[in-house]
């Protein structure tokens, strides 16, 4: 317990840190001598559903007139005397809403460059799946380029002024500039558009390795050197460490899962319009994925591994259309939105005005 004197108001106040199997009528019983005072605090413990909810480390502060639970950053519940009455308030912290761009270049990764500007893995991943019908982030992403994004942070702001960043709001408007092109992601009616109004989401994703995903569930010191593609034959080898999650490109049903001679673990999806894709050398399948069942673009199906014919933990990827193997690096499959013409001039003013702030 500790016991401390302002200076200048002579003011005592005590301080209590929760310990282990502390419950509130415990702390308050050994704080409050007055029975009447102890009930009241008490019926606002179980009003807000904290009796059996305390932790150690939450810290109480007692003084005449005001007794102070603090349950985390977020959350605390002042119950203050007045007019011999107490009452319960808790509006310490609230949300204050900031529209900013943040922007970067890329040393190393859109994950290192966007985290030493002080951005979390939530915002990596956030801009990471507005673009990934365009780009892929392992292997298409370049020492100089940059990226900016245009979006809304939310901060709890206390009657300090102390601010916490705690979230991300809307995205607004995405750029990333580089040697894989000039990417332009503009938020209208629900959907992200590129430069000329066409929306971003596509039949296929860019690559089977979701960069969204493994940044947000992986620690990224285990994925380097950044993964490579290499393209020895009729599809991809993406060079990953073994279990990292591979994705189903695009909308349809699994056609084959299961061992095949050179491939190894192999799935092979049916999408509509004559496409197939495989992916071979699987570690292990997803859950509950099997034989016959309808996948979603983005979904998890398998882990890399380097089953069958391979020589170290690679992704094997083929499309195939009508038959014929294609090149997914030059594959644009169709547009998921398209807008009528009134909405592309209404459009182009959302744009323009988005422009001049991602430079
Ligand atoms: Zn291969």
């Amino acid at each position: 317990m500790l016991k401390i004197f302002f200076l200048s108001f002579l003011f005592t106040y005590e301080i209590y840190v929760v310990k282990k199997n502390d419950v509130p009528s415990y702390i308050l019983e050994k704080k409050i001598n007055q029975k009447d005072l102890k009930a009241r605090i008490l019926n606002f413990f179980s009003l807000l559903n904290l009796t059996k909810n305390i932790n150690i480390g939450d810290t109480f502060v007692f003084t005449d007139t005001l007794i102070i639970y603090k349950k985390d950053i977020f959350k605390t519940y002042y119950f203050y005397k007045k007019e011999n009455y107490w009452n319960l308030a808790m509006p310490f912290y609230f949300l204050v809403r900031n529209k900013r761009v943040i922007k970067g270049k890329i040393e190393n990764s859109l994950y290192f460059s966007m985290l030493s500007s002080g951005e979390s893995p939530k915002l990596v991943s956030n801009f990471a799946e507005i673009l990934e019908w365009d780009i892929d982030f392992f292997t298409e992403s370049h020492k100089g380029d940059s990226w900016f994004c245009y979006l809304e942070k939310v901060y709890l702001v206390n009657i300090n002024n102390e601010t916490i960043p705690y979230d991300y709001g809307n995205i607004f408007a995405v750029r990333y500039y580089g040697r894989v092109g000039n990417f332009y992601g503009f938020y209208y009616k629900g959907y992200f558009y590129d430069f000329n109004g066409q929306s971003l989401k596509r039949g296929f994703l860019r690559s089977p390795l979701r960069y969204s995903y493994i940044s947000s569930h992986f620690s990224f010191a285990r994925f380097h050197p950044i993964l490579k593609i290499v393209r020895p034959h009729l599809g991809i080898d993406y060079v990953a460490p073994k279990g990292t999650p591979v994705a189903a490109v695009g909308d349809g049903y699994i056609s084959y899962l299961g061992y095949k001679g050179g491939y190894g673990n192999l799935i092979e999806i049916i999408h509509p319009n004559g496409y197939k894709t495989r992916y071979g050398h699987l570690s292990r399948f997803g859950k509950n994925i099997k034989k016959g069942k309808k996948v979603k673009q983005g979904e998890i199906i398998g882990y890399v591994g380097q089953t069958g014919l391979a020589t170290g933990p690679h992704l094997h990827f083929e499309i195939i259309k009508d038959g014929r193997h294609i090149n997914p690096l030059k594959i644009k499959t169709a547009r998921y939105k398209v807008l009528t013409k009134e909405e592309i001039q209404e459009f182009q003013i959302v744009r323009d005005s988005l422009l001049k702030i991602l430079q």
